[in-house]
């Protein structure tokens, strides 16, 4: 398949190039676009055929369900029904963000895109090229993020284009994804709101409009037989890079020091290792490759170096890769649960 491909300036969007891009999605393709969390991949949210390209260019399990993207409250209107007073107040303090609220989803929406639930996740973006797009088009937008299932999600064009280029119509490019991890998804379907997967809006902020909200105990932990995490998306091995990842959990000494033994180890053995640091600690490995995520003053910065991190190390072939861990704290909590997925909860504690 031939993928058009279109990189655009969020602050002078070329509206010919969103105009095409939307002239895909209206006649059933699917076309990945940037976000403020992560690059999305789209399709028509009421086009059946349409939304099982999605599943078949990601790779992605049947089981789990699409976020649906809209440009404005209007819309939802035709999507959903029972929004909750609760529900009302997160959209109107977090729309548009990097929030998803789950809701009861009405017979507009097929089965395919909430992979057969009676309830749907609804978002509304940040990014103007995003916004621009699903207006275009004219329809309401299921996307999950655009990468090959399994794979740390794109922030970048480059990284959608080294994903999909040749398995779907359009790519649709713009700035880096300021976020860097996805949505928090607030399930108001039930009382108390329930938190499915943490992301770019933290607990605190969410408690700001309802102090009851709290989060699914499963998400940081690894799924057992008694413990499901309730979103089917947070069951699975995610946000993986190629080599095996291991997070060292402690305080910064004992950390650093763990990490510079297991270092020694591994270079003894010949392997190429690489170590996911912060600004305050990078000088403090004496070998391996040392990637900075970012200040730890500055946390938001952290999340939107992760994923690019890991796939940056993936391209570097390294053998193994050895992780600080970061305070579970606003976006912190979200870094976490990503790391650990990563790292398919290898976790040496110290
Ligand atoms: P992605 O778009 O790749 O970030 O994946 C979407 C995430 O949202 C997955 O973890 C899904 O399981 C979750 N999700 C989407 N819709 C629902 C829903 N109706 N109920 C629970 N989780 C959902
Ligand atoms: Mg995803």
């Amino acid at each position: 398949m031939k993928t058009e491909i279109a990189v655009i300036d969020e602050k002078n969007i070329d509206m010919s190039k969103v105009k095409k891009a939307a002239a895909i999605i209206r006649r059933g393709g699917v076309v990945a676009f940037p976000t403020e969390t992560v690059y999305g991949l789209g399709a028509n949210a009421f086009d059946e055929e349409a939304v099982k390209k999605i599943f078949i260019a990601k790779g992605r399990p049947q089981d789990n369900p699409l976020i649906v993207h809209i440009q404005s409250v209007d819309e939802l209107e035709n999507l959903v029904y029972d929004i909750s007073d609760v529900a009302k107040k997160l959209m109107n303090k977090f729309f548009p963000g990097p929030i998803t609220i789950i809701l009861n989803k009405k017979e507009s929406i097929p089965d395919v895109t909430s992979a057969g639930l009676k309830t749907i996740g609804i978002r509304m973006p940040k990014n103007k090229i995003a916004l621009a797009l699903i207006k275009e088009s004219g329809v309401p937008i299921a996307a999950p993020s655009a990468n090959i299932s399994g794979r740390p999600s794109p922030t970048d064009v480059e990284r959608c284009i080294e994903d999909l280029e040749g398995r779907v119509e359009g790519i649709l490019g713009g700035p880096c994804s300021e976020i860097g991890v996805e949505s928090t998804i607030v399930d108001c379907t039930v009382e108390p709101p329930c938190v499915l997967r943490p992301g770019g809006i933290t607990l605190e902020q969410l408690r700001e409009v309802d102090i009851d909200i709290y989060m699914d105990k499963a998400i940081m932990q690894k799924p057992s037989k008694d413990l499901k995490p309730k979103a089917p998306g947070m069951k699975y091995r995610h946000y993986a890079p190629k080599a095996p990842l291991k997070i060292i959990e402690g305080n910064v000494e004992q950390t650093v020091a763990k990490i510079n033994e297991m270092l020694q180890n591994y270079i003894d053995d010949n392997k190429k290792v690489g170590i996911l640091a912060c600004d305050e600690t990078k000088s403090r490995y004496k070998d391996g490759i040392v990637l900075s995520l970012g200040s730890l003053d500055n946390m938001q910065e952290i999340a939107s170096n992760l994923f690019e991190a890991l796939r940056h190390l993936d391209d570097l072939d390294v053998d193994i890769i050895l992780s600080e861990s970061f305070e579970e704290r606003g976006i912190g909590v979200a870094i976490m649960n990503r790391l650990r997925k990563a790292a398919g909860f290898n976790i040496v504690r110290v």
